[in-house]
């Protein structure tokens, strides 16, 4: 006996229907008299089970044996990845300074860096780690982390014995230079992230020093240097923060970045001011990025499309790992940014790199926390993709903007097909 799987999608698309499976990653396109059938099987799959879409349908998970419990196991996967001790995923914050002002910068930026004593507590902390795990993945970011290189390849000393380690760079791309470009990849940053906010003369308005200078040539020229050494070995990309005051121009970027389309991803976020009319507002941000992305797509760009993971990670944010830490520029732990922000750590680090966890509201936030709890994912189709968003937001009003983006992603991978 058989049954529908509780994970498949049915978005409206051209003339006729992408089925997607959130659970197994198929993807299908259905012509609308295809998708009629389709649509009956899926009702009453027992009535049709020697017919030939049945067999597709069943192959690619769209149609399961009535004994398997699709919840079930993504919990038992989600609760493998929650307690595992051999992989590590750590967000570092080396510092909180900057050498830029971005009008509308939201970082709480302070003078402070990851230093001295405390920057040897949190290399023996990494040591210790490094000899418990398999694998693990870093995310170096600030303030602005470039400004902390040399503290930035002592930490990764301890990591680089991990087997499978690699790092991820989120900087504003100014302060490269040839030297911290050669070390890239002794370092295993093979991932990094750069923001441009438009052409130039757009661009140095909203991102630059204090004093301010041609911020987008120096990136530029720094994006090149990159480009030139590593080709695609480093997965560059290039983020711009959209909003009323950049999005009309948005595409003089994109054809000054043209000669680049083969080693770049491209990526839009939304600008988000504290109090402003400049901001776009989320619905209408959804359907302009992806239209964006389409066209940039089209044009030959790497573009990040890669929106539909090939395989789960079984959890929502990294923060819910028993190894997932953020570590401050103070040598504090931390689990998720906002917590960050506001200085509500679950631990310290001691002199020899052991953790001492504190008892507060935090910590027993993070030990308590399941998506288990989370009523309304157990019956949602886009469970496995989304693993019940931020687990500090229980605000349903939430999924319908995560549903339309995985939609959007959906339409996204099956054009870039
Ligand atoms: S580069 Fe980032 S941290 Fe620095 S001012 Fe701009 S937004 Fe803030
Ligand atoms: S958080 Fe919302 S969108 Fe995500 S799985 Fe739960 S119900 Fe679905
Ligand atoms: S805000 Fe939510 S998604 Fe972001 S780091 Fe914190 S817990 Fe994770």
């Amino acid at each position: 006996m058989f049954k529908s799987s509780i994970y498949n999608i049915l978005l409206p698309y051209s003339n006729g229907y992408l089925a997607y499976n959130t659970f197994t990653c198929a993807m299908l396109f259905l012509k609308q008299t295809i998708y009629e059938r389709v649509s009956e099987i899926l009702i009453n799959p027992n009535l049709y089970d020697k017919e030939e879409y049945f067999k597709i349908l069943k192959d690619n998970g769209f149609i399961i044996d009535k004994t398997i419990e699709e919840l079930n196991l993504i919990y038992t996967q989600h609760d493998k990845v929650k307690v595992s001790n051999k992989f590590l995923a750590l967000q570092i914050i080396p510092n909180l300074d900057c050498n830029f002002c971005c009008n509308y910068c939201f970082e709480n930026k302070r003078s402070e860096y990851l230093r001295g004593q405390d920057l040897i507590k949190v290399e023996r902390f990494l040591r210790k780690k490094a000899l418990q795990v398999e694998a693990a993945r870093v995310t170096w970011m600030g303030g602005e982390p470039l400004l902390s290189w040399d503290e930035i390849k002592l930490l990764s000393e301890p990591l680089l014995e991990i087997s499978d380690y690699q790092a991820l760079l989120i900087t504003n791309g100014y302060g490269f230079t040839d030297d911290i470009i050669n070390e890239l990849s002794d370092y295993k940053i093979l991932e990094i992230q750069i923001t441009l906010d438009g052409f130039s003369n757009i661009h140095n308005k909203r991102r630059n020093c204090k004093k301010p200078i041609d911020s987008y040539s120096i990136i530029k020229t720094n994006i090149d240097k990159i480009i030139r050494k590593y080709g695609n070995k480093i997965k560059l990309t290039i983020n711009t923060n959209l909003d009323y005051l950049n999005i009309d121009s948005y595409f003089e970027l994109i054809d000054d970045l043209l000669i680049y389309k083969k080693y770049i991803n491209i990526s839009i976020s939304r600008t988000c001011y504290k109090s402003s009319n400049k901001e776009i507002p989320l619905k209408k941000f959804l359907s302009l990025q992806k239209s964006f992305y389409s066209k940039i797509s089209k044009m030959g760009f790497l573009c990040n499309v890669e929106y539909l993971p090939s395989e789960y990670q079984y959890i929502g944010c990294f923060c819910e790992m028993q190894n997932g830490f953020i570590i401050g520029q103070d040598s504090c732990i931390y689990k998720c940014l906002l917590q960050h922000n506001d200085g509500k750590n679950i631990g310290t680090i001691l002199d020899n790199g052991e953790v001492v966890y504190i008892l507060n509201n935090e910590s027993e936030f993070w030990h308590n926390y399941s998506i288990k709890f989370k009523e309304n994912c157990k019956v949602c189709s886009y469970l496995p993709i989304c693993m019940g968003g931020c687990p500090l937001n229980s605000d349903e009003s939430q999924c319908e903007v995560i549903r339309e983006r995985i939609d959007n992603r959906i339409v996204l991978a099956y054009e870039k097909d």
